[in-house]
C-alpha cells in the first residue's frame, strides 16, 4: 500500500514535471548565436508560477508565455522553472569581429549592370530603404571607387550611388557618351506617359516628390555634365512604371481607378507549404493564420463585386517573385500581403511588441497603409504598433499601391489568445477588406 503509494506520487510528478511547459523557442538546449537577447517562448500551465532566470513571467490564459534574456559574451545558462519543473537552456555568444572596409578610389572603369532590377543604392549597405531605382539589364554605367561588395557609381558631377559588384562585370572599352536621340509625351484619361531615346541603356533615377514624380536618366561618359530630367505630376492615389526598350525609356505614372468595378486587388497569404513563417506561442504556424485570413478577406471583397486575385488559396510554396509576377500580370491596383509578426533581436516587451503594424515602402502605397492600419485597430481590436515602412520584395513594385500587414504577433502572449480564435480571424479580415474599401472610395 505505502510502496503503492510512493509509486503513485513518483509518477504523479513525473507527469506533472513532463507536462510542465513546452518551449518553442529555442529549439535546442545549446544554441550558438551572435545575437544580443536569447529570445524564450512556448506555453505553460497559466496558474503556475514561472520564472525564467529568476524573473517571474507572464502566461496569457492559454499558457502562451514570451521572455528575452540579454545575453553576455561566451556561455550564459537561462533557467526556466516552474512549480513542478525546471529545465537549463545554454546559450553561447560569439561576437562577429566587424572590420571597417576602407573605400577605394580608382580612376573611371565602364561597367555594365548583367541583369534587369538590379538596385542601384543611395550607401554601400544591402539593406534598408536605400534603394534609389533598379536597373535594367545591360545598362552602361560607370565606377569608380569601391568599398566592401560595392562599386560606387558615377551618376554626374553631383550625384553618385552603390551597386553591387556581383550585379556588373567591368570592361575595358573606350568612353563613349551616348547619343540623345527624341523625347514625348502622351496624355490620356487615367495616365501621363512620358519617353526618351539614346543610343545606349542609361542609368536611371527616380523619386516621389511631393507633387510630382521625377525621373531622371544620365550620361556618365559626357564629359560635361549631363542630367534628363522628366517629371509627372501625381493624383492622390497613384502607381507608377519605368520600362527600357533598347536606349527608349518609357516612364508612366497613372491614377488608380476610381469605380470599384474596375479595381483589381490582390490578396497574398505569406508564406506556405515548407515556408512556415513564425512559430507562435502555442506552436501554431504563421502561413495557416495567413491563409485563413486572407480567404476570408477575399470572401468579403467578393461580395463587393471587386475583382479579386489570390497568390494562394491552399497551403503551398509560392516564391516572393512569382507573387509579384501574378500581381504585374493581373494589372494589380492594390496589393495586400497578410503576416503575422515575430520580435527580431531586441528585448520582449509583452505590451509593447504586439497588435497590427501595416507595411509600406513606396510613397504610393503610404495611404493605403494608413488607411487599413486603422481600419483593422478598429475591427480586430488590436493594440495600434503604428503604420511602417519595410523593405520587403513583394511590396517593392510602384506598378500598384502595396502593403504588407503584420495583423497581430505570433510570438506574443495576448495576440495568441486573437489568433487562435476563429472570431477573431474574421473581425481581423473585416479590417482588412472594411480598410481597402475605404480607400478605393477616397477620391482621386
Ligand atoms: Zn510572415
Amino acid at each position: 500500500m505505502r510502496r503503492g503509494f510512493i509509486l503513485f506520487l513518483s509518477l504523479f510528478f513525473l507527469t506533472i514535471q513532463v507536462n510542465a511547459f513546452e518551449i518553442v523557442m529555442p529549439a535546442d538546449k545549446k544554441t550558438v548565436t551572435s545575437n544580443d537577447y536569447a529570445f524564450i517562448y512556448g506555453k505553460a500551465n497559466s496558474a503556475e508560477t514561472m520564472t525564467i532566470n529568476g524573473k517571474s513571467v507572464h502566461t496569457a490564459p492559454n499558457g502562451a508565455f514570451a521572455h528575452s534574456v540579454k545575453l553576455i559574451d561566451g556561455e550564459n545558462r537561462v533557467i526556466i522553472r516552474t512549480v513542478y519543473g525546471m529545465t537549463l537552456y545554454k546559450y553561447f555568444k560569439t561576437t562577429p569581429t566587424e572590420q571597417e572596409v576602407p573605400a577605394e578610389e580608382f580612376e573611371p572603369v565602364k561597367a555594365y549592370v548583367n541583369h534587369d532590377g538590379t538596385p542601384l543604392r543611395s550607401t554601400p549597405v544591402d539593406a534598408g530603404l536605400n534603394r534609389i531605382s533598379h536597373l535594367f539589364g545591360g545598362t552602361h554605367i560607370v565606377v569608380n571607387g569601391s568599398k566592401g561588395s560595392f562599386y560606387r557609381v558615377y551618376l554626374s558631377k553631383d550625384n553618385e550611388a552603390w551597386i553591387a559588384k556581383k550585379d556588373v562585370t567591368l570592361t575595358d572599352e573606350d568612353f563613349y557618351p551616348a547619343e540623345f536621340l527624341n523625347m514625348d509625351s502622351e496624355r490620356f484619361k487615367n495616365a501621363i506617359i512620358q519617353s526618351i531615346s539614346f543610343s545606349k541603356k542609361l542609368p536611371y533615377t527616380i523619386e516621389d516628390c511631393e507633387k510630382e514624380i521625377v525621373f531622371r536618366v544620365y550620361n556618365p561618359e559626357l564629359s560635361e555634365e549631363s542630367v534628363y530630367n522628366l517629371s509627372i505630376p501625381k493624383p492622390v492615389k497613384y502607381a507608377y512604371t519605368i520600362e527600357l526598350d533598347e536606349g527608349n525609356y518609357t516612364f508612366k505614372v497613372r491614377k488608380l481607378p476610381e469605380n470599384i468595378k474596375d479595381i483589381t486587388v490582390v490578396i497574398d497569404a505569406g508564406h506556405g507549404g515548407s515556408e512556415k513563417g513564425a512559430i507562435g506561442c502555442l506552436g501554431d504556424e504563421e502561413k495557416d493564420i495567413n491563409l485563413k485570413i486572407a480567404l476570408k478577406v477575399a470572401e468579403l471583397l467578393n461580395k463587393h463585386n471587386i475583382n479579386v486575385v489570390m497568390t494562394r488559396e491552399v497551403d503551398a510554396n509560392v516564391s516572393l517573385e512569382d507573387r509579384v509576377n501574378i500581381s504585374k500580370e493581373k494589372c494589380a491596383d492594390i496589393f495586400v500581403s497578410i503576416h503575422l509578426n515575430s520580435i527580431g533581436d531586441i528585448p520582449m516587451d509583452i505590451h509593447k511588441n504586439r497588435g497590427t503594424s501595416v507595411y509600406y515602402f513606396n510613397k504610393n502605397s503610404k495611404m493605403l497603409a494608413e488607411v487599413l492600419q486603422r481600419e483593422i485597430v478598429r475591427h480586430a481590436g488590436t493594440h495600434d504598433s503604428d503604420i511602417q515602412t519595410g523593405s520587403f520584395a513583394v511590396i517593392r513594385p510602384t506598378d500598384y499601391a502595396a502593403v504588407l500587414v503584420e495583423t497581430a504577433y505570433m510570438t506574443n502572449p495576448f495576440d495568441s489568445v486573437l489568433y487562435t480564435n476563429d472570431k477573431w480571424i474574421n473581425k481581423a479580415a473585416k479590417g482588412i477588406a472594411e480598410g481597402i474599401i475605404k480607400y478605393i472610395k477616397i477620391k482621386n
